[in-house]
């Protein structure tokens, strides 16, 4: 039986302190909603005392979101806890997230901390209600081994009836697998963002926590992982921030195959070369980017796709066009382009002539 893990998400708190990031209050409810329907269990939609714009897209969340909880960030100071109290008064399930203690507690910058003191500070945060501790890796400095330690610490210290959890961040690049080492060592919750959103290199991507803790059996989530690659989309559309590329579970080449022989394996059997499956987080599939590097296997792929069956004649002199555009053009060959070398070479009366003139 796995063990549940609750995910916080802060895409619309610590991920919108990415710079240059500004959301209107509309874009946050729209979030919000997409954050609903993928199955987080909280999502913190703020920091009330930091703005009137900021509390008043909180308040209206807090009315609109009504299957999740909805948490607002305050500073231990009496203005910040009452507008965050404020503003989330009418949600069905609200939080306080207080750092420096409620109903969840932050001690931030755990990992740099003296052990002993925030032993200490967790105590105090417990005996006033906190319920739920939330480990940060605030300026990511920890690694998996060094914060599953600190997590397995905490957990042993504080016994079974607090929620550990683990908010990390990702400027060694090691904020999701700080996060699954957590889980790993006895937290009950992670707190992340949509594509990693966030403060400096950003926090851990609740994708790549989501595809982690299902394919290696880590803990069960609420999570409706088919509506990952949807939400990663609209997060970076409305946010403006680009998802790089070779990003995991939802960059545009995840599973785009570029090697012949890669592209040769994935026809046989997709998991050859793709431990995580596109249709799992809702991708379109794989695809095969069309380079030198690539071989007869997809051009007749390609071929079988156009309603085209090469003889292996007229394969080999697609392949040997293709090969010579695809080292011409150093990059890609468009899908386009492949189309009308196999369409040309498919109307040829006979292939040996034009081996030949190759
Ligand atoms: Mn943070």
């Amino acid at each position: 039986m796995q063990k549940r893990v609750r995910i916080f998400d802060t895409t619309l708190r610590d991920g919108e302190q990415t710079p240059g990031v500004h959301l209107t209050e509309t874009q946050k409810v729209d979030i919000a909603k997409a954050l609903e329907a993928f199955g987080v269990d909280t999502i913190e939609a703020g920091f009330p005392i930091s703005s009137p714009g900021d509390r008043a897209a909180v308040a209206r969340i807090a009315r609109e979101v009504r299957s999740c909880e909805i948490a607002a960030l305050a500073r231990c100071v009496q203005a910040d806890i009452a507008a965050a109290a404020g503003a989330v008064k009418d949600a069905a399930a609200p939080v306080l997230h207080l750092f420096l203690g409620v109903v969840q507690f932050t001690p931030e910058d755990s990992t740099r901390a003296e052990r002993t003191f925030l032993r200490q500070c967790i105590g105090v945060a417990i005996e006033n209600g906190a319920t739920r501790i939330n480990i940060a890796d605030t300026v990511g400095c920890a690694t998996p081994r060094e914060f599953g330690a600190l997590i397995r610490d905490i957990v042993q210290f504080v016994g079974p009836s607090v929620v550990i959890s683990a908010h990390c961040h990702n400027d060694m690049g090691m904020a999701t697998a700080n996060s699954i080492s957590a889980v790993e060592h006895g937290a009950g919750q992670v707190e992340a963002t949509v594509n990693g959103i966030g403060e400096r290199a950003g926090n851990a991507a609740i994708e790549e926590i989501a595809v982690a803790l299902a394919l290696k059996g880590i803990g069960k989530t609420r999570l409706d992982l088919a509506r990952i690659t949807n939400l990663c989309r609209s997060v970076s559309a409305v946010t403006g921030v680009q998802i790089q590329p070779n990003r995991a579970v939802a960059g545009d080449h995840a599973f785009a195959h570029s090697s012949g022989i890669h592209q040769d394996g994935i026809l046989k059997d997709p998991e050859n070369y793709e431990f995580v499956p596109p249709s799992l987080v809702g991708a379109p599939g794989h695809r095969f980017v069309l380079t030198a590097r690539s071989g007869r296997s997809a051009i007749a792929y390609r071929a079988t796709t156009l309603g085209i069956a090469l003889t292996p004649e007229k394969l080999a002199a697609a392949y040997n066009e293709f090969i010579l555009t695809a080292d011409a053009s150093r990059g890609a060959v468009p899908d386009a382009v492949l189309d009308s070398i196999i369409v040309q070479v498919s109307a040829h009366d006979d292939c040996a002539s034009c081996i030949v003139a190759k």
